[in-house]
């Protein structure tokens, strides 16, 4: 057995079955996420009307989930230079679910990049395959050494990893990090998302027709501040937002915060600089990996 898969299944300590999911979580990544996608869309489909199938989606969602990155706290992530390990119930400040929100990265300059099983799922473009990003050695050296074959996984440098965020989020994908109870209940996954092609994004219109209230991600923490004198009303933002959060252009500039993601995309194509993020103390805290180390000192 490989060294990096010994240390993968290890983590998992006496939980051998968390440690066999997580193993075949990512040996098997496509048809895995192919599946749960196709048994997400069937349910939504036919039984949205049957009540008691709405707590055991959220149960689902408790243990397997996203938090919306901005593209600062993306960047923040891909350029840790030191191992950080935050456990505890206090980190639900900034992931609301139940389980899963530990945010835990061991030798972050290991990095990894491999084929979305997402985008395969959903017949995405072959240049946006390889996009799925793993931070931290435990697992990104198994993606590399146990996965490179199967599902083109290889070693990138942090300056990779930042470029192919950067070209992500220009091309209007938002960024992700996914939290697992079956992977370690920690983050890792980094991914670069588009509504489209995304089986998480998906999941959460589909559990919408069970509850509205459902989401399988967690908001990014932040809402946009315009600064009117430099807005032209070109729509640009408004275009940019996945969410309809921004009211188009011609008719006054409204944000609505109930929908904002936080995800900065509109910030970052504005051409005139007009936009910009802050905390919104309505939403969970940002993973902002330096605001997660001061909560913890403090
Ligand atoms: S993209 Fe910028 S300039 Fe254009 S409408 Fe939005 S805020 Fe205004
Ligand atoms: S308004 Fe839309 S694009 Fe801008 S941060 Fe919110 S969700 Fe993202």
């Amino acid at each position: 057995m490989l060294r990096s898969t010994r240390k993968l299944l290890g983590k998992h300590g006496w939980r051998l079955d968390r440690a066999a999911h997580n193993y075949l979580y990512f040996v098997y990544y496509y048809p895995y996420v192919r599946t749960l996608y196709r048994l997400f869309r069937f349910l939504a489909a036919r039984f949205a009307w049957l009540g008691p199938l709405r707590p055991i989606i959220r149960m689902a969602f408790d243990r397997y989930h996203a938090k919306f990155l901005s593209g600062g706290d993306a960047r923040k992530i891909l350029t840790l230079n030191a191992d950080l390990r935050v456990v505890g119930e206090a980190n639900r400040d900034i992931v609301p679910y139940r389980y899963a929100h530990s945010v835990i990265f061991e030798n972050p300059g290991y990095i990894a990049v491999m084929d979305c099983p997402c985008k395969k799922t959903l017949g995405a473009p072959a240049d946006t395959l390889n996009s799925c990003i793993c931070v931290g050695e435990a697992t990104a050296r198994f993606w590399v050494e146990r996965l490179g074959a199967k599902y083109n996984a290889r070693r990138i440098s942090p300056e990779e990893a930042l470029s192919i965020v950067d070209r992500f989020r220009r091309m209007g994908y938002v960024t992700q990090a996914f939290f697992k109870v079956a992977t370690g209940g920690s983050t890792g996954v980094i991914c670069n998302c588009h509504p489209d092609t995304c089986v998480s994004l998906k999941a959460t219109g589909f559990a919408r027709r069970f509850d509205p209230e459902l989401s399988m991600a967690a908001d990014a923490g932040y809402a946009v501040r315009r600064d009117a004198l430099r807005c032209r009303r070109c729509g640009a933002c408004a275009a940019a937002c996945h969410f309809g959060a921004i009211r188009p252009a011609g008719i006054e500039w409204t944000l609505d915060r109930s929908r904002c993601t936080g995800c900065g995309l509109c910030v970052e194509h504005c051409p005139e600089n007009a936009l910009s993020l802050y905390i919104d103390p309505e939403k969970p805290l940002p993973l902002d990996v330096d605001l997660v180390r001061e909560r913890h000192a403090g």
